[in-house]
């Protein structure tokens, strides 16, 4: 039989089955060189190899079987991705202590003997174990409590008067109450939900975009579907973009089906996914809710998967295997007969197009639920605001803060820029500080004292003296990052309590979660943040929300550049007003007529999403075209411009299918920890078999071993 391992060997190999037999898709010990590696049974022999040389799988782990679905997803994946077949398997392997073979462990009782002696150690132990009034303990729970080696323990059990069991390592989760009716609807969500739990009635695939502003209750309204599903007894799957958000999530489950679900993510304990990934596996878990790699978990009927917030760009993996969970989504809710919804208050570009050529149904909820109003957005004209030097809070702005901080109620400055200033300039000879690794400036983080580089992490102490022309005290700091401006918002409120939100001053996802929950309650009166704010949380006491500079996105070249800037400032203004207080949103920028600062003003989504439509149309770039990029990387910049150069030229499989190849040129960050870089850009129509294509491509030219060549499909950044 054929089995596929996670080793870089492209495909399965063939075995003899071990002893005790074993079946398709079941998870197998392959002896590989001089290793042992975990491997699953991918299907019939290959026939390659002789039989009388073939070896035998050692033998068959202690797991659910991969079901042929499974299979079928992850060989689909690989070829949409362009990415050998073992780096997929290994996304849909990752739990902890798979292959360990531990699925029970040992639990201790009180038994009825009773030991012929008694010590003082032996007394704690019987104290400890009856404190549990009867349940089950382990091993490490009982000697811990009671303070002795584990030798007493078992001395008890060897007397009788301790019982040792085998308990099943992972149990299941608690049951999902479905049919607890959830928060009466107003009547666009009641028709939402209805046509969604119609969906899932059909047991057939389709994806549906649920777009409403934020607060209109999409939550509320997907939850319906989740129940409808759970009631069909399919499991359903919920993705989520950011960590910090699960935890607000995770209670509205609780509070709408009496139990919390399964969790996935990077923030879940090894444990809580070991028993995440095997009750989903065997049916022991209805619901799962976790980030994008949660989509590879073994579910044994899946009826539902929400992608929200959908188009958040952490859904994209941009290392190892380059794939986007929202499209991978469809893909295996399309093979296991599921539904999709995309929930979004500001969708994708490539969502929108879907729902218009009707590839997606679409839902809309148009207004905020109950009281809350949308708040009102206004521009501020940076070109009529007296700006001192250095200060980046307009008057306007500012007093608007005041107000708002006079009434107890809270005020967030956004700014998507971590650190206290991009860029770190010496007065005397005009030498910026950069990565020595990378080519990218060093940003000054003033809490660390450090100057970091966001491209490769490295960083160093601020230093005196100017690294170029040795003259000391003339660093000067240009330009603003959150830290600056909590410096200046400090200076200009002085009462007012000032609170930072940036990933990086956090170091870890609870501390930020902490934080975000104390704020929520009250605990400051000015919040500074990144995008991490922008992100869904909800601060029932905000009401302003001040976007510093609305203009740093319409900066770049990439394409999607107005896109990402009105989703971001869409979000981040959406933040104010939640409640019962109506908020007000002011867009600083220096370019009030842009078309995308208007829309954003005039609440002009459709109007945005078609006028962004037309251009992309006329340039025949995505959703109206397709994209792949290269990426060669080595250390040797001339090897990377040949292989480049070489590629260019091989383009025959390219030109066949009427694409065309841009490039080589060094990409944006042309070097990053020492690895020159450099990108392609193959751009086609939208209908042509572009992966096949770009295989055949790559394989005509040999690409040297020193050299990194990364393949992204549909890529979303281009640096
Ligand atoms: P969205 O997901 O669109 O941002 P939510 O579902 O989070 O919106 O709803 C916003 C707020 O309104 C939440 O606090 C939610 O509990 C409340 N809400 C939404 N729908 C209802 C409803 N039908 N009845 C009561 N409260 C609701
Ligand atoms: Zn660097």
């Amino acid at each position: 039989m054929a089995v596929l391992t996670t080793r870089p060997l492209g495909k399965p190999l063939d075995y003899l089955a071990p002893e005790e037999g074993c079946r398709l898709g079941a998870f197998v010990e392959a002896p590989l060189g001089p290793r042992r590696e975990m491997g699953v049974v991918w299907g019939t022999a290959v026939g390659d190899w002789p039989v009388e040389r073939l070896r035998r799988l050692a033998g068959v782990v202690d797991a659910p079987p991969m079901r042929a679905e499974m299979r079928d997803f992850l060989s689909r994946v690989a070829e949409y991705t362009l990415t050998p077949l073992p780096a997929v398997l290994r996304l849909a392997t990752r739990s902890p202590g798979l292959g360990e073979a531990l699925s029970t462990r040992k639990v201790y009782r009180r038994g009825d003997g009773l030991p012929d002696r008694m010590t003082d150690a032996r007394v704690r132990v019987m104290e400890a174990l009856d404190g549990y009034g009867g349940a089950a303990v382990t091993m490490r729970e009982l000697t811990g409590l009671a303070g002795v080696g584990s030798s007493v323990v078992k001395g008890l059990v060897g007397a009788g008067a301790i019982r040792e069991e085998d308990m099943p390592r992972d149990t299941p989760y608690p049951r999902m109450n479905a049919s607890s009716p959830g928060k009466e609807l107003a009547p666009d969500q009641a028709a939402a939900a209805a046509e969604l739990r119609e969906g899932i009635r059909s047991g057939k695939y389709g994806t549906t975009l649920l777009k409403g502003v934020t607060g209109s209750g999409k939550t509320e309204v997907y939850l319906e579907a989740v129940a409808e599903c759970l009631r069909a007894e399919r499991q359903a799957l919920v993705l989520l973009p950011e960590i910090a958000l699960t935890a607000e999530f995770l209670n509205r489950v609780e509070e709408r089906f009496g139990a919390r679900p399964a969790e996935w993510h990077s923030g879940a304990t090894a444990s809580e996914r070991r028993r995440a990934w095997r009750m989903v596996a065997e049916g022991g878990a209805e619901l799962a809710v976790g980030a994008r790699s949660a989509l590879f978990l073994p579910f044994r009927d899946l009826g539902l998967i929400v992608v929200d917030e959908e188009h958040d760009t952490s859904y994209k993996q941009e290392d190892g295997v380059f794939y986007n969970a929202r499209d991978m989504a469809v893909l295996r809710a399309s093979i296991a007969g599921a539904r999709v919804i995309l929930a979004s208050a500001t969708p994708s570009l490539e969502t929108w197009a879907n729902a218009e050529r009707g590839k997606y149904s679409r839902l809309d909820l148009t207004s905020r639920f109950g009281e809350a109003v949308l708040p009102r957005m206004r521009a501020v004209d940076m070109r009529a605001e007296s700006m001192p030097a250095k200060s980046w809070i307009s008057p306007t702005l500012a007093e608007a803060a005041e107000a708002r901080i006079a009434e107890g109620e809270q005020a967030m400055f956004f700014l998507n820029r971590r650190g206290y200033a991009p860029i770190t300039v010496c007065r005397g000879c005009g030498h910026q500080i950069g990565c020595a690794q990378c080519d990218a400036r060093m940003v000054e983080h003033r809490f660390q004292s450090r100057l970091v580089c966001h491209q490769c992490g490295d960083s160093l102490p601020v230093p005196e003296a100017c690294p170029k022309c040795g003259v000391e005290g003339r660093l000067s700091a240009v330009g603003p990052g959150v830290e600056r401006l909590a410096e200046e918002a400090a200076a200009r409120f002085p009462d007012a309590r000032v609170a930072v939100l940036s990933s990086d001053l956090f170091g870890s996802a609870s501390g930020l979660k902490e934080r975000i929950e104390e704020i929520a309650q009250g605990g400051a009166d000015i919040v500074i943040g990144t995008q991490i704010v922008a992100k869904g949380h909800n601060f029932p006491l905000l009401t302003l929300v001040g976007v510093i500079d609305a203009d740093l996105g319409l900066k770049g070249s990439d394409l999607r550049a107005a896109e990402r800037t009105f989703q971001l400032v869409r979000q981040a203004a959406g933040r104010a007003g939640r409640a019962e207080r109506p908020g007000t949103a002011l867009i600083q920028t220096h370019q009030p007529d842009h078309p995308v600062i208007r829309a954003i003003i005039d609440g002009e989504d459709e109007a945005f999403w078609r006028a962004e439509a037309e251009g992309r149309m006329k340039a025949g770039v995505p959703p109206y075209g397709r994209m792949v990029g290269i990426i060669l990387s080595s250390t040797d910049v001339k090897e990377v411009f040949d292989t480049g150069n070489a590629l260019a030229r091989a383009d025959g499989p390219i030109r066949r299918i009427g694409a065309e190849v841009l490039g080589p040129a060094p990409a944006p960050i042309a070097r990053i920890k020492g690895w020159h870089r450099a990108r392609l850009l193959v751009k086609s129509g939208r209908t042509v078999p572009l992966q096949a294509a770009v295989a055949e491509w790559l394989g005509r030219v040999k690409i040297p071993s020193g050299l990194r060549l990364s393949i992204d499909v549909d890529p979303q950044s281009f640096h």
